[in-house]
């Protein structure tokens, strides 16, 4: 995957003529050296651009104008240094169509006691000029995030580069193309959507074809391309299985469909095991190793989870830990002890194993093809989430839980597929109760990598509704909460 580097964040510094040459002057000294010391800490993840304090309604539209029409430019970050009245920015604000952050910040940590005069306070008012910046933002009812603390500080950093990340999410969100291999599995109605609004709401292209497309890319593909599609399961995996033939089926369909959303631009794709056609395999261990590379997948028809896994890969690109898709399976209602397994027929992403994935060639229970290669392991332990995102009818909700994943004691020598067991926070009975009350989906995308707070900030940019389970949750309140949500989305 490609570095985050390469997503632009424009430092915008609010000031005005008031103060004249010299003040602004150090203005923006003090801005360089902030986004200098910025960009030079490894945990920042993307670019931030120095751009020249604006001081007045015509230079704040016409930076705004820049940035939305820039490619490279993935958000904005405002700060008030000085005081700049905020009238002037209503025609600037009221254009802007990239995420915003408001940074309240100062370039001084400590006040200096003994030498601290009226010119001092002049210049380091950010105390009452990102106050003043607030109340517009607020007023103009702007999505947007804040974030307040001294620009050295660790945990500030961090939560820049956590929002960052959310800003890349949707800046990748609003050029993705989600093909659809076949339609939804008959009868769900979890997995359905409105893709218009979608288009409309995320920026998602979601485009069917026809599994007979796909299969007249299988049937170009050559030896020396599954060779070499071998040779890499080789060097990752490792093969327990005799039925080299059923792996190198999968080989071809992988190159297949890589070559296929390659040529179409497309970043995450989904199956659907009720409409094969002539295709010989669900796709299993070649839906697994695509998920590696960075594609979104999802099976049954669910382009939202596959969309989202797409996304999800990208926030977290440059981070250890994985993401997959995921389905709930099985509970362990041991009391006390209540924890969820999560899998799916065959396709779990091998990101996020704690062993050397094994290919396997094994009956599926169900549909009528072949027996798939797929790639089992045990999911390592450790913190993540899980995500659901739900259409609602008038609005799209995502629903996000805090698990636990454990470390998995038992060998389950007769199941067949990846597997990961977690325990939900706050329990499993109050995190089953709230994210079935939600109507969270029994697909999901599990990430080791991203919090809640990452995905809020991605909904929010997003403008869609946002809810979360987690140690603090109980029932009654969080019910409420989804009351209060109905009545909040009918009105906005
Ligand atoms: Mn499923």
């Amino acid at each position: 995957m490609k570095t985050l580097k390469q997503y632009e964040f424009w430092l915008v510094v609010g000031s005005q003529d008031l103060y004249g040459a010299e003040t602004l002057r150090q203005v923006n000294e003090h801005a360089k050296v902030m986004v200098e010391g910025l960009n030079a800490d490894a945990d920042i993840p993307c670019t931030i651009v120095f751009k020249p304090c604006v001081r007045n309604s015509n230079e704040i539209y016409d930076i705004i104008q820049a940035a939305n029409n820039d490619h490279s430019c993935a958000g904005i970050i405002t700060w008030m240094h000085t005081f700049s009245p905020s009238k002037m920015w209503i025609r600037g604000l009221n254009s802007l169509r990239k995420p915003l952050l408001h940074i309240n910040t100062q370039f001084n940590r400590d006040i200096p006691w003994d030498d601290i005069d009226m010119d001092f306070m002049n210049l380091n008012q950010s105390a009452h000029g990102d106050r003043e910046h607030g109340y517009i933002l607020t007023r103009m009812r702007l999505n947007h995030k804040t974030i307040a603390g001294h620009w050295e500080d660790r945990r500030f950093r961090e939560r820049i580069s956590s929002w960052m990340r959310a800003a890349v999410g949707a800046f990748e969100s609003r050029r993705l193309r989600v093909l659809r291999i076949s339609d939804n599995m008959r009868e769900v109605a979890v997995t359905e959507g409105d893709k218009v609004e979608a288009h409309i709401k995320f920026g998602w292209q979601i485009d069917h074809y026809g599994v007979e497309d796909i299969i007249a890319e299988v049937e170009k593909v050559t030896n020396e391309e599954i060779d070499l599609q071998m040779a890499e399961y080789a060097s990752l995996y490792e093969m327990a299985t005799e039925d080299i033939a059923s792996v190198r089926y999968q080989a071809r369909v992988e190159v297949a469909l890589k070559r296929f959303m390659d040529e179409g631009a497309f970043g995450a794709f989904h199956t659907n095991f009720q409409d094969l056609q002539h295709l010989k395999q669900l796709p299993g261990l070649a839906a697994q190793d695509l998920m590696r590379q960075g594609y979104g997948f999802a099976a049954e028809g669910d382009w939202k989870t596959a969309a989202l896994v797409r996304i999800m890969k990208l926030m977290a690109a440059d981070l250890s830990g994985g993401t997959s898709f995921m389905e709930d399976y099985t509970y362990h209602m041991e009391p006390g002890n209540g924890m969820n397994m999560g899998a799916h027929m065959l396709e779990i992403c091998p990101t996020i194993a704690s062993e050397k994935p094994k290919i396997k060639v094994m009956p599926l229970g169900i549909g009528n093809r072949q027996p798939p290669a797929r790639l089992t392991f045990k999911a390592r332990p450790g913190k993540a989430i899980l995500v659901s995102i739900i259409d609602m009818g008038d609005r799209f909700r995502m629903i996000v839980n805090d698990v636990v994943c454990q470390e998995q004691k038992f060998d389950m020598p007769k199941l067949p597929v990846a597997a990961v067991l977690w325990r939900p926070l706050p329990d499993l009975e109050t995190s089953s109760e709230a994210w079935i009350y939600a109507g969270g989906a029994h697909h999901s995308v599990l990430s080791y990598c991203l919090d809640a707070e990452i995905m809020r900030d991605w909904a929010e940019i997003m403008n869609i509704e946002f809810v979360h389970i987690g140690e603090e949750t109980s029932i009654n309140d969080f019910r409420r909460e989804l009351a209060y949500n109905d009545v909040i989305w009918k009105l906005k």
